[in-house]
């Protein structure tokens, strides 16, 4: 049978990307998870992807009745789930005060960290029950949330300190609405929200790889700098960020060169390590790249873990 694939925020960039060239094999059913279904639809037939191996359906992750809704509604469709791709990201470097999520988190943690923590851990269970020959769990992580990396040190840079800002609920309120407990910064509440996303995939592959089979994996699959991730930024950086990254760090990489790539961590069978960060270098083989200190901080993972099931209320 074919594979059937969950990608959240397919509706855009990389999700779109990964959806069509895992479609377009003809192997797998891809289900676009996005918050805005015109929009996705409208993508997917200007993308050319074909109609019988493509659904979408309501997902906004920020929102935590959302995620459960659509954990709900993937359930009655009664198809069997055999991977599923956290992907989606909202990024607000220019924004100058915070905004929230339905439940009152900081939106970029709250959509990137927090709606996908709750969604992998439901949907578990589903990938679980899967007959496939290889189930996995991947969450898109970034290289601006590593501070080993050039890249990662540029200021500001990811620190998610001892996490009192997340345990004080990121609400702005009677707590910072930033995980260290400092002021409000955009770039950095996105940063953070991936060293939480790659913290996560290897505090998953640490609790349920060995009982489940399940792969679970992150990746950083170069600098996609067209998408809309950037739609947020100053038309200036806007204007002059593709060419530096072509030219200067030569990080570059386009839409359909990404899209590959994520698809490879979904389906080839060179790829089912579980535990690893994929990064591709410069003749595009991939290799398992090293994470930063607090990236690959082990008793950080545990502590965001705890955290985090408590804000979206899993017991
Ligand atoms: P895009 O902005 O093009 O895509 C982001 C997607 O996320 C869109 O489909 C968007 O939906 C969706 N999304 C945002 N908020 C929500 C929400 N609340 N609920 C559901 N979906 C939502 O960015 P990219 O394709 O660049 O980013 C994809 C991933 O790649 C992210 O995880 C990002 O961190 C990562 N990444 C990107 C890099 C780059 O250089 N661009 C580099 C490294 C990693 P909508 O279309 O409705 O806005």
């Amino acid at each position: 049978r074919k594979g059937n694939v969950i990608i959240t925020g397919a509706s855009s960039g990389l999700g779109l990307a990964t959806a069509k060239a895992l479609a377009e094999t003809g192997q797998w059913n891809v289900i676009m998870a996005c918050r805005n279904f015109l929009k996705a639809e409208r993508a997917a037939k200007s993308a050319g992807i074909p109609k019988e191996n493509y659904k979408v359906m309501h997902l906004d992750l920020a929102s935590l009745d959302s995620v459960r809704q659509f954990v709900d509604n993937f359930r009655r469709s009664g198809m069997p789930l055999d991977v599923l791709v956290c992907n989606a990201a909202v990024y607000l470097p220019t924004a100058k005060e915070p905004s929230f999520t339905a439940d009152g988190f900081e939106l970029s943690v709250g959509t990137n960290h927090l709606g996908h923590f709750l969604l992998a851990r439901l949907l578990l269970d589903d990938v679980k029950q899967s007959d496939y020959s290889s189930k996995r769990l991947i969450i898109v992580g970034s290289i601006t949330g590593n501070t080993n990396t050039l890249a990662g040190n540029v200021p500001p840079k990811a620190n998610l300190g001892d996490l009192r800002g997340l345990v004080g609920g990121l609400n702005g309120l009677n707590s910072s609405s930033m995980i260290d407990g400092g002021e409000f910064d955009g770039a950095k509440a996105y940063k953070d929200s991936k060293v939480c996303n790659m913290l996560t995939m290897q505090e998953f592959h640490r609790r349920y790889h060995e009982e489940t089979g399940v792969t679970f994996a992150s990746l950083y699959p170069g600098c996609i700098a067209e998408t809309g991730l950037f739609r947020e930024h100053i038309p200036l950086f806007r204007l002059l960020f593709p060419p530096f990254q072509k030219y200067i760090t030569k990080g570059y990489v386009s839409e359909e060169e990404a899209g590959k790539r994520l698809a490879q961590v979904v389906s080839d069978p060179n790829l089912a390590k579980s535990g690893v960060y994929w990064s591709w270098n410069k003749l595009s083989s991939t290799f398992e790249n090293q994470l930063s200190q607090e990236a690959s901080d082990a008793e950080k993972a545990l502590k965001l873990w705890e955290i985090s099931e408590k804000l979206v209320g899993l017991p």
